[in-house]
């Protein structure tokens, strides 16, 4: 029985190098690689666990997770998939 929890998804440093607003690095919690967030977003990932695009979409496959998605997440998450070979 896996209980709900909110994740914040972030999107790597490594699939997006250049932030599009101020942002800084802190490493996800489940991998520990390092994405970013953004000022603008506290009232997300202040409460949430902040993971990677790619431990979210992990976790997403085995149906346990509520997931916080905001807009500045899905640029990292569309180019993921993309590199990956997915539409
Ligand atoms: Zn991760």
């Amino acid at each position: 029985m896996a209980e709900e929890e909110t994740l914040y998804v972030a999107a790597r440093v490594s699939d997006m190098p250049t932030a599009h607003v101020p942002s800084f690095k802190v490493p996800c919690s489940d991998c520990s690689e390092d994405v970013w967030l953004t000022e603008d977003m506290e009232k997300y990932w202040s409460k949430y666990k902040i993971i990677c695009t790619i431990c979210a979409l992990e976790i997403t496959s085995e149906g346990q997770h509520q997931i916080e998605i905001v807009p500045e997440n899905i640029t990292g998450l569309i180019k993921y998939l993309r590199s990956r070979g997915r539409k």
